[in-house]
């Protein structure tokens, strides 16, 4: 298996390594203590509202909720799917909340948030697989926020996947995320129930549905993956006219869930957010705490102004 702690390690013997790695420094994040925590955790609270940071126990929830930044989960929070990664619930969902786009609007209101990432657990339960419910979100915040950007995060949708994007991107979201999460050589242990050319192939649908949607996705890294598998991911996602790529460090929620094979140094996620600029995404996110929805609202105003440089630069050109 290979090692990517640093671009130029070489792997150590497999007996060497502990079965539950240690986190290095730079992982380590302050507790949850804040005022703005408290206040965020009530709302979300008092609108029975999941969320995925704190379902997937997510290391940022000290410095996001501080600042008033949540990502919503919506549809419940059980998960018809048990990937090898995820520390969500799964098991059978209960009815789909009819309150639940009104409240989330409320939340965004409240918070004041300029932009907000809205997720869900897989669905396969419903006959729509849930995109139903996006759309009803969608809607409540164009009305009750429409100062606010929105950006989606879906499951992949399997077996109703052209309907689903259809109706999501009629209802125009900003940003249209939908992850990778690992190279395709890993899906088998890490994301069994999903298909790498699938969700591939969503995220084109939505550019050949909306040109004018940012696309986003991510992998984590640590999983075992092998820096030219990662390389060949990037390469997939531009053909696929993907914008955003995202790159963080896999941490283990459970004894239960699969294992940190590497913990990857910050000068290797500098390399290869590195080449992933090169090969030609509007926006790259790579650091150790990377997460989709981490520092969203400013990655997403970095895009926008990326992607009107480059158009005003193409139609220099073509007045030329
Ligand atoms: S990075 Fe995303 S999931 Fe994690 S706490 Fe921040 S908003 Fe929530």
């Amino acid at each position: 298996m290979a090692l990517m702690n640093d671009l130029s390690s070489t792997p150590s013997p497999e007996g060497e390594r502990p079965a539950r790695q240690r986190k290095p420094d730079w992982i380590r994040v302050k507790a949850p203590v804040s005022k703005g925590y408290h206040e965020t955790r009530k709302l979300m609270r008092e609108l029975n509202l999941n969320t995925v940071c704190e379902e997937a126990a997510c290391p940022n929830i000290g410095e996001c909720w501080t600042k008033k930044h949540a990502t919503v989960m919506i549809l419940g929070d059980v998960c018809t799917r048990a990937c090898a990664f995820c520390n969500v619930k799964t098991g059978m969902p209960r009815i789909v909340d009819p309150m639940e786009p009104e409240n989330t609007a409320v939340a965004a209101a409240k918070m004041g948030l300029e932009h907000i990432v809205i997720t869900s657990v897989d669905r396969d339960d419903l006959p729509d697989g849930g995109a139903g419910q996006f759309v009803k979100v969608i809607k409540a915040l164009r009305r009750e926020t429409p100062n606010t950007t929105i950006e989606i995060l879906t499951p992949d949708f399997r077996g109703k996947m052209r309907p689903a994007v259809e109706a999501i991107c009629e209802a125009g979201p900003d940003v249209y995320n939908h992850n990778l999460e690992t190279v395709p050589r890993l899906y088998p242990t890490i994301r069994p129930g999903a298909r790498y050319y699938a969700s591939l192939r969503l995220l084109e649908e939505v550019k050949s549905h909306d040109p004018m949607i940012f696309t986003k996705s991510g992998i984590m890294l640590g999983l075992g993956e092998q820096r030219l598998e990662v390389h060949q991911v990037m390469d997939d996602m531009r053909t696929a006219d993907i914008d955003f790529m995202t790159m963080g460090q896999y941490l283990q929620p459970t004894p239960k869930h699969a294992k940190v094979e590497d913990f990857v140094t910050p000068k290797a996620f500098d390399a290869f957010g590195a080449i992933a600029r090169a090969k030609g995404f509007l926006q790259v996110a790579s650091t150790p705490l990377t997460r989709s929805s981490y520092h969203a609202g400013d990655d997403f105003a970095e895009m926008r102004a990326a992607r009107e440089a480059k158009l005003a630069k193409q139609a220099a050109r073509q007045n030329a």
